[in-house]
């Protein structure tokens, strides 16, 4: 740019040198001829030379005054230097930059998901259709002061986002937006959670407060409906606690989900011992549980917290698998392709009960998620168990892969991470 502008003034100058020569020249040669005298040619000579040589000056300062508008609006696009582009570009939330007229002029890749590609250039109000950002640009641009802006964006889903919205002292407008998504969804979460927890100690609470008054009235002198009546409130009360322990097993495993355990621990041990602490359950269903002969499997894991994911899925297998039902368990290890370690060890736990409708398969570690309420509350169930498995299982970064065809069955194998001393040492 300063290369060729150098060329061009000194391209003018040589024009203008040109100019006056051959003005004189001209001059001179017109005074000549209609006058044929010396003295008149050079009187002429001078003045044409002169007038040439102001019409010069004058087409000069006005292409100076051209080149001047043109390399300001050159300023405006370019105002903000490559250096300090690259730098902002390094921030990972959007950030875009106006200049006075409310044009972007700078925008960082992050911003892209929010005002499109190819945004800088153009106005903000032709990328950003949402009023209240718009309009907090309009009262800092006539210069108020710094704001805080909450908006939403519905397209695909919904987003939630806050802009900081603020003027430096060149006049140019900063935008820096920060995606709330996350957050509002887990505050959401929170808040459904606090409310499915309370309804859900609620209903046995009002049974037991029912059956009191009960029995401190009619049922008083009644034997035969005092007894079903505390038998009722005792697996009620049984219920609140289930669902206590439940609560309180999900907040210690969810403090420590981003601990991962380190010690080694047999898996096939852990679920002879899950199912013998479940087997007056399996045996009032008369259900049958078949575990596979194997050999100890050691997986980094904690044994406390694999107990329960065994336990909730044996349990759950007997609960839903049917009366007289028949449980498999199944052990076995898998490669991770490309993965450096010793593999996974997996259990397979699979029941030939109803089955599962595939729509509910995703959702069934969501907390409080169940696929028949009713059925899951006849049977003592809190709907945190699958919520529970998931939380421990992240804890020891295995996998848990539900498979499921309704009127058939359902199987959930858990993967663990194998002991790698273990297994080097069965080599
Ligand atoms: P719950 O306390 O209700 O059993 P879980 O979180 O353990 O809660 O399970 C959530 C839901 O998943 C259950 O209510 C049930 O609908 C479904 N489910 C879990 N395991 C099975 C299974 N083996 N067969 C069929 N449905 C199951």
């Amino acid at each position: 740019m300063a290369t060729s502008d150098a060329g061009r003034s000194a391209l003018n100058g040589w024009r203008g040198g040109f100019l006056l020569l051959s003005a004189l020249a001209a001059s001179g040669l017109i005074a000549i001829i209609l006058s044929g005298s010396a003295m008149i040619p050079t009187i002429a000579m001078a003045v044409i030379a002169l007038a040439s040589f102001a019409l010069h000056l004058a087409s000069r300062r006005r292409s100076f005054a051209i080149d001047a508008a043109r390399s300001a609006r050159a300023e405006d696009i370019t105002v903000i230097p490559s250096a300090a582009r690259s730098v902002l570009e390094c921030v990972d939330e959007p950030l875009l930059v106006l200049d006075r007229t409310g044009r972007i002029i700078f925008a960082n890749k992050a911003s892209q998901g929010l005002v499109g590609p190819d945004a800088e250039r153009k106005r903000i109000s032709a990328v950003l259709r949402t009023p209240e950002v718009l309009e907090s640009i309009d009262r800092i641009l006539a210069g108020g002061e710094p704001e805080d802006i909450a908006f939403s964006v519905h397209v695909p889903v919904q987003y939630h986002y806050e802009a900081h919205i603020a003027r430096d002292r060149a006049g140019l407008v900063v935008l820096r937006v920060r995606d709330l998504t996350a957050i509002r969804r887990a505050e959401e979460l929170r808040v459904d959670f606090v409310a499915n927890a309370s309804h859900e100690l609620r209903t046995p609470l009002a049974a037991v407060t029912g059956f009191i008054d009960t029995l401190r009235g009619h049922a008083k002198d009644d034997a035969p409906a005092r007894e079903s009546f505390l038998e009722i409130m005792s697996v009620e009360a049984g219920r609140m606690r289930r669902l206590i322990e439940d609560l309180l097993s999900l907040t210690r495993i969810e403090l420590n989900e981003h601990n991962p355990p380190s010690s080694e621990v047999d898996v096939v041990s852990i679920i002879h011992d899950a199912a013998a602490v479940l087997a007056p359950l399996a045996q009032a269903d008369r259900t049958t549980v078949e575990i596979e002969p194997h050999v100890p499997l050691s997986v980094v894991g904690d044994r406390d917290d694999l107990t329960q994911v065994f336990q909730n899925l044996l349990h759950n297998a007997i609960k839903y698998g049917g009366e007289r039902g028949h449980v498999r368990i199944r052990f076995g290890h898998a490669e991770m392709p490309g993965k450096a370690g010793a593999g996974q060890h997996y259990v397979a736990i699979q029941d030939h009960g109803e089955g599962i409708p595939r729509e509910a398969i995703p959702r069934l570690t969501e907390r409080f998620y169940r696929v028949d309420v009713k059925r899951s509350r006849e049977r003592g169930g809190t709907g945190l168990g699958l919520a529970i498995v998931k939380h421990i299982i992240n804890r020891h970064q295995g996998r848990l892969l539900i498979e499921s065809t309704p009127g058939e069955g359902s199987t959930f194998t858990v993967f663990l991470p194998a002991a790698l001393a273990r297994q080097e040492a069965s080599l």
